[in-house]
């Protein structure tokens, strides 16, 4: 499977630093024979500008979130068929932020990745044990539960494997851990959906940076990479993707 690797840019990037990021990114890409897929995720703010930048430089143009319903009454969401009508291909769900901030359950994601889909956008849903749940030994347990509650039936998207210990921490898991993980997953999605299991894209992120990729995007069952602040910057995020196969 080619790799995918989705920048998540999450609460950054007024205009004129978003317009550079993207300007940075066309140019560097440019010069690369051959590349994984790539996603950009800016802010909802930032969607409608950046959009045919974006395109023209060859990547998919993603979001961080949606709302379950198709419209209505939900001051402040958007909605997945807004976010089709901008041009956006992807959106990330679930993620631990969201999670955590916003209280979203297995079963508000699962709901948001049947919008998703209805829609026609591809969802990534992230999954992944906290701190304590790592060192009470239960991360395959939670994230077994996670997998079954959040993705719905005939879920055709990406998992992100995304331990919340890692995020933002500078320390990526380790390359055994990911290995581990990345089986496991592949396990239960084959589990739940059959040989369609076998074709869902598996993303590692959680502090995935130039030095450390070498070591995540070769490892089996990892198709990619979900990367935070080393998507900010075309300099941090290029090496990524050319180290993607
Ligand atoms: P960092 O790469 O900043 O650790 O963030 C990972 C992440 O949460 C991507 O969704």
């Amino acid at each position: 499977m080619k790799q995918i690797i989705v920048g998540n840019w999450k609460m950054n990037g007024l205009s004129a630093e978003a317009d550079a990021l993207v300007a940075g990114l066309a140019t560097e890409l440019a010069t690369l024979p051959t590349r994984a897929d790539v996603v950009v995720c800016p802010p909802f703010t930032q969607l409608a500008r950046l959009g045919p930048a974006v395109k023209k430089a060859g990547m998919a143009l993603g979001a961080q979130d949606c709302h379950q319903d198709k419209a209505g009454a939900h001051t402040g969401d958007i909605s997945a068929p807004m976010l089709v009508d901008l041009g956006v291909e992807y959106v990330i769900l679930g993620h631990s932020e969201r999670r955590g901030e916003h209280h979203e359950l297995d079963e508000t994601v699962r709901e948001k990745a049947v919008a998703a889909m209805a829609a026609g956008l591809t969802p990534i849903v992230c999954v992944g044990e906290n701190a304590d749940q790592r060192a009470s030994g239960e991360s395959e347990e939670t994230v077994g539960w996670q997998i079954q509650g959040s993705l719905p039936q005939g879920f055709r998207g990406i998992v992100a494997y995304e331990p919340v210990w890692a995020i933002g921490s500078g320390t990526a898991a380790s390359q055994q851990d990911i290995a581990d993980m990345a089986a496991f997953i592949r396990e239960e999605l084959v589990r739940q959906f059959g040989d369609a299991g076998k074709t869902i894209r598996i993303l590692y992120g959680g502090s995935v940076n130039e030095r450390n990729v070498t070591d995540i995007l070769p490892v089996e069952h990892v198709d990619g990479a979900l990367v935070g602040n080393a998507s900010l910057k075309a300099e941090t995020f290029v090496p990524l993707v050319r180290a993607a196969r």
